[in-house]
């Protein structure tokens, strides 16, 4: 772990240029995990620098040799996948069975995913299109790319964006989130590790504000990558529009969790509680709001809130832990807030919706909490909330439930919960986001993309999609007359 340079900047660690630092804090106690720089506008310039010069080196390699190097960057991480897990639990809070078995190794898959996908970017073949030119199409990394991450899941977030951005022959200046910067900084020291040439995986710690914007400004950053919430994300379009950089948004969600009358109960009930609880309810595919059909209404709210209450709150570094604290005591005080805010206008809190007590007082812990009788528009069905908090709604008919389901201004992922394959293509199909889950909410694979519609953002994570966002296609036009006078020329100078 970086404990002594804080940026990594051209290979090497960087205490920075602007003299001021942040601490990371475990949330579990409050205790200070590590002290890191915050970045100046001075430090960012060093790093697109940096990445410009790498790039060059970089995008001239062949992909063989790129894939091999990301193939040496998956063994590195493996090789430190314990230790990658411990300081992710650290920094955030999240149990450390959730770091080990999902955030670390769905993060080397996805380095290893990209490894053979670096070999795999083709335009298409050439042709003549018009009989006097052959065309083909070259794809082309787009440059430095600079890319902005959230702390919710930082070292997944931060591989998201590094590979397929350098898989792709760019380089890469990210800042993480000022809570989390400890997983990104091992990542930018594993891919030397690999021998990926220095200045292609940069790291700059630092505040949005400063560094974020500076790096949104750059001139010499020709794509922005951000994920992160969607008001930030309005204002990443808009600083990025100065200098016209591409712009890739991964932003908020609200996902709902629609049960159909026919559903497998049981499945429902678990779902539900998984999808809503995981990584404490801080990701931004977790189940938040379940339309449940009527006649499941009642067995599925008695049915959750009892699963919720087995639910292990405990310290993060315990096997045993199901739930530890959220990121920060700040963001637990604001999912607190939705809560009492709901009781203020009459939904009723079922289970949880408590900041607990005794030993677990002394980390941002919150209690697993179930609503019920919020209205559609009210700001606890509206909002993304970002905690361990369910709500429950009911419906009538199947068009009510999808019309529920779409009726916030997000679109990143949703589940529909049926038996019925006519129910769940017409969900899969009518149900406006970015993934839809049938009879299961969460699941992700490096091969599948992930990305919202409508205000959850454009643009895809993971998978051969994301070379759409990291390449620029160019065409080609070869003309194969061989003529000196082409015949198209006579509609700009006479016959002669
Ligand atoms: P956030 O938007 O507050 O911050 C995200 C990043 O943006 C941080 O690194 C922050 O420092 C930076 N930032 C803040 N202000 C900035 C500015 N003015 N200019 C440049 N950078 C700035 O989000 P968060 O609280 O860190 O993360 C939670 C949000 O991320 C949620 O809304 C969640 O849904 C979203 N998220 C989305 C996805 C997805 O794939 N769509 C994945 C994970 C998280």
């Amino acid at each position: 772990m970086a404990e002594q340079g804080h940026l990594f900047v051209d290979g090497e660690h960087r205490t920075g240029t602007s003299g001021e630092t942040h601490d990371v804090i475990n949330p579990a106690d409050g205790s200070v995990v590590a002290t890191v720089a915050l970045a100046s506008a001075r430090d960012v310039d060093d790093a697109v620098a940096a990445a410009t010069r790498a790039q060059q080196v970089w995008g001239a390699m062949t992909p063989g040799e790129r894939s091999a190097a990301l193939t040496r960057l998956a063994a590195a991480m493996e090789a430190r996948a314990e230790e990658y897990a411990q300081v992710e639990t650290s920094q955030t809070g999240k149990p450390i069975k959730l770091t080990r078995e999902f955030d670390v190794p769905g993060s080397i898959d996805n380095v290893a995913f990209y490894a053979g996908a670096a070999r795999n970017l083709e335009g298409k073949a050439a042709a003549e299109w018009d009989g006097a030119h052959t065309s083909m199409i070259r794809r082309e990394p787009v440059g430095v790319v600079g890319s902005i991450a959230p702390w919710n899941y930082p070292l997944q977030m931060a591989v998201w964006k590094v590979l397929p951005a350098i898989a792709a022959g760019n380089a890469i200046v990210l800042k993480p989130a000022e809570l989390t910067p400890l997983t990104a900084l091992m990542l930018a020291e594993d891919c030397k590790v690999a021998g990926i040439p220095d200045g292609v995986v940069n790291v700059i710690t630092g505040t949005g504000r400063l560094a974020g914007e500076a790096l949104l400004a750059h001139p010499g950053v020709r794509m922005v990558s951000f994920t992160g919430s969607t008001p930030v994300g309005k204002r990443v379009m808009e600083v990025a529009s100065a200098t016209v950089k591409r712009v890739h948004l991964e932003l908020g969600g609200k996902a709902p969790f629609v049960v159909f009358d026919d559903a497998d109960l049981e499945a429902a009930v678990q779902g539900a509680v998984a999808g809503a609880l995981i990584n404490t309810g801080q990701d931004c595919t977790a189940a938040t709001r379940a339309y449940v059909q009527r006649p499941l209404y009642d067995a599925f709210v008695q049915g959750v809130a009892d699963v919720m209450r087995t639910v292990r709150l405990g310290a993060p570094t315990d096997p045993g832990t199901d739930q530890g604290p959220l990121v920060s005591f700040a963001q637990r005080d604001r999912v607190a807030g939705f809560v009492e805010r709901a009781r203020g206008y009459g939904a009723k809190v079922v289970a949880g919706g408590q900041i607990p007590g005794g030993e677990l007082a002394s980390g941002a812990y919150y209690e697993p909490t179930l609503v019920v009788d919020a209205a559609q528009d009210s700001e606890i069905v509206q909002s993304e909330i970002f905690g361990p908090v369910l709500v429950v709604l009911p419906f009538d008919s199947d068009e009510e439930g999808i019309a529920l389901a779409n009726d916030t201004p997000f679109g990143l992922a949703a589940s529909a919960w049926t038996r019925d394959v006519v129910r769940s293509m017409r969900a899969s199909r009518e149900i406006q986001a970015g993934c839809v889950w049938i009879n299961d909410h969460i699941p992700i694979v490096s091969e599948m993309p992930h990305g919202g519609y409508k205000q959850s953002g454009f643009g895809k994570d993971m998978s051969q999609y994301s070379f759409d966002e990291y390449t620029q296609v160019k065409h080609v036009s070869i003309d194969v007359t061989g003529e000196a006078r082409k015949d198209w020329h006579r509609t700009i100078f006479g016959d002669r």
